[in-house]
């Protein structure tokens, strides 16, 4: 039997089984049929979480850019790997095929060696979703550079730390960038952060949007122009299966940018694995992810885990709304996708808006629709199930982190029938945990706690750079022989997990514990209500009390505000109970998010409790004007 393409229930739970009572064997199967390995593994697994230590397939010798292009180019060579949908849908889309891929990765490659980047050497990428953003990527694991890609909305400050924190030798960036209709001057935020980082010896630019911008002699050049000269062979670094392949910081939701380092080998083969099955994709399939490849979500599902199946997979510059809020839809057309992947903070943006947005388009290529990032609420769950779905794409909710470097939790199209709101079951590998307070283990159905995993799988990120203490305390402190995920979850009667939210958002209410997504769910019920954020405040009676932020739709109906907190209040009443009611409803325009798009509720926390002297690391946030409105506005 192959386990690599589950196409049925019946073998989901056959593989599944299989995974967890011979997982060695289980992953050394899937490693050797689907890939290429220069050398193969003396030992499946070593582990120890308690050190914490982890190895995946030992001794083995591969380089993933082999995996992801060249083994591809004898069947492949012309079929497209890359499609590029400009930020403006008048610029001409480009059709990257794999060959192409293979020349311009290896010229790349050439120009890094020749800047003097060796294996193990980090490189900061900080570019737009451009070609040579992936390009970039895939160079660097060419030549065994060590990949450090910073989203290129981090300000100069936020750059500079990360470029620091690893001690990046370069900085791969372009002139500026097209965001909707602004530009916005990358090379100005550079320079601005680089002030701070004499570990950066070279900056490659890459010209972008042709403007006038200044160049530090000696150490920044033009790209293209040697790129021109750059030969298009280069052979692959022969890399061991647990060299680092990049280092990825956490989007910063809860505090400190981490910087977890992902290998090389465990990574490329759950990241492939889980692509295949989490978006039944096949030959010739358009798939789409609208991430940015600053985030793992890009990393994973936009560049490996798509190219080592030989995908071709689309890369959007632009955003949702421009040139209007169609725009999603219209690529969705142009490009025919299959499968297409988002985030709920869109779904909610995009589901706000009239519907003709949607309807003027021809959805009838999309076969799976994906979610990641947050909770997806119930009606927002549905809104996608009705009008881009129309019922006959499955919605895939896939639950993982940056840590973990693929899917965890999730449903498998076509296979694991959908329940809106649950991530539902694990991927084959997976062995989730449910546990108490005390750190016992929760056994059987209708049971909630603390979402951790008992036992390693291939992509687990294996540290956090430059330090491993965090990493322990971080993650598998807080339960013996546990990798901790941070989230609560509950199992529900046939098994399906439901992420509740993050373990720190959880708020006790005299003595309950009430996690944050059940109750927003119910407040987004509410047909006036866009997006909610709930958190906990001091309350002299239950000790803590809800404080509830809720935006409304932008429909111009004026509304009376005591009779929207009666209904809301209600809502929460008759689908959570009558101890999650909200003491306070304040209403406001926006809510404070990551530049990744997920509400940061430990600021509204912090304002909820009147504690508004050290807000805490706000530098990834992606509207920081809003917080000054709701603290002016704050009940
Ligand atoms: P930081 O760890 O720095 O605070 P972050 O947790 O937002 O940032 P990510 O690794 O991008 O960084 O996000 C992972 C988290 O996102 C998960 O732990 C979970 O809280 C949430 N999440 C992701 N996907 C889902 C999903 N499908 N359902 C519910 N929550 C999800
Ligand atoms: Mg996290």
């Amino acid at each position: 039997m192959s386990n690599y393409h589950i196409k049925h229930l019946e073998e989901y739970y056959q593989v599944y089984r299989k995974s967890v009572r011979e997982p060695e064997n289980f992953w050394a199967e899937v490693a050797e049929e689907h890939f290429m390995w220069r050398r193969r593994w003396d030992t499946v697994l070593s582990w120890d979480f308690k050190k914490p230590e982890i190895k995946w397939f030992e001794g083995a010798q591969l380089n993933i850019t082999e995996n992801c292009i060249d083994r591809h180019l004898r069947t492949k060579g012309d079929q497209t790997a890359i499609i590029f949908e400009p930020n403006s849908p008048d610029e001409t889309a480009e059709h990257i095929t794999y060959q192409q891929l293979h020349d311009r990765v290896c010229q790349m490659a050439n120009v890094l060696k020749d800047k003097g980047i060796k294996k193990g050497d980090r490189v900061c990428i900080y570019l737009p979703m451009i070609p040579e953003l992936a390009i970039s990527l895939l160079a660097c694991a060419r030549i065994g550079a060590i990949h450090s890609v910073v989203f290129a909305g981090f300000s100069s400050k936020a750059l500079a730390s990360r470029v620091n924190d690893s001690e990046c030798k370069m900085v791969i960036t372009s002139d500026g960038s097209y965001r909707g209709s602004k530009t916005i001057d990358l090379k100005g935020i550079v320079d601005e952060g680089l002030e701070s980082c004499p570990c950066v010896e070279h900056v490659l630019v890459v010209n972008r949007i042709d403007s006038e911008i200044e160049m530090k002699a000696g150490r920044d050049v033009w790209l293209q122009p040697l790129l021109d000269e750059a030969s298009p062979v280069c052979e692959p670094e022969i890399m061991n299966a647990e060299d680092p392949l990049f280092i990825l910081y956490t989007s910063g939701s809860t505090g400190k940018p981490k910087g977890m380092v992902h290998t090389t080998g465990g990574y490329m083969v759950y990241t492939a694995y889980t692509f295949k099955n989490v978006f039944q994709y096949k030959d010739g399939d358009v798939y789409w992810c609208t991430a940015d490849i600053g985030w793992i979500t890009g990393h994973s599902y936009i560049v490996y885990g798509p190219l080592a199946n030989g995908a071709t997979t689309v890369m959007f510059e632009g955003v949702p709304q421009y040139p209007d809020f169609g725009r999603f839809w219209q690529i969705v057309e142009k490009h025919k996708v299959n499968q297409f992947y988002t985030a709920p903070t869109a779904i909610r943006a995009l589901g706000k808006q009239n519907i003709s947005f949607v309807e003027n388009c021809d959805l009838s290529s999309l076969k799976v629709l994906g979610s990641v990032g947050e909770p997806i609420n119930e009606e927002a769950w549905h809104w996608y199930n009705d009008n881009v779905g129309k019922h006959k794409s499955p919605i895939v909710d896939t639950w993982w982190q940056t840590e973990t470097g693929g899917i965890m939790i999730t449903p498998i199209p076509y296979v694991t029938p959908t329940k809106p709101t649950y991530a539902t079951l694990p991927f084959p590998g997976i062995q989730p945990a449910l546990l108490d307070e005390e750190g016992k283990e929760i056994k059987g159905n209708q049971v909630d706690g603390r979402l951790c995993i008992k036992f390693p799988w291939p992509s687990i990120a294996r540290t956090i750079w430059g330090n491993h203490e965090r990493y322990k305390d971080t993650y598998f402190s807080a339960f013996d022989n546990m990798y901790f995920t941070g989230d609560g979850a509950l199992r529900d009667e046939v098994g399906y997990y439901r992420i509740t939210g993050r373990v720190d958002d959880v708020i006790i209410v005299s003595g309950h514990n009430l996690g944050t997504a059940p109750i927003e769910d119910a407040i987004n019920e509410h047909p006036a209500v866009a997006e909610s954020a709930i958190v906990g405040f001091p309350h002299d009676v239950k000790g803590n009390a809800l404080y509830g932020y809720v935006t409304l739709k932008e429909t111009g109906e004026s509304r009376d505000q005591n009779n929207l907190r009666n209904e809301i209040n209600q809502l929460i009443k008759d689908r959570v109970g009558a101890i999650a009611k909200l003491d306070k409803i304040q209403f406001t325009d926006g809510l404070p998010k990551t530049r990744s798009g997920k509400i940061m509720r430990r600021i509204l926390r912090k304002i909820a409790s009147k504690d508004i002297s050290n807000l805490g690391d706000t530098s990834t946030l992606l509207n920081p004007e809003c917080v000054q409105v709701i603290i002016d506005e704050s009940l």
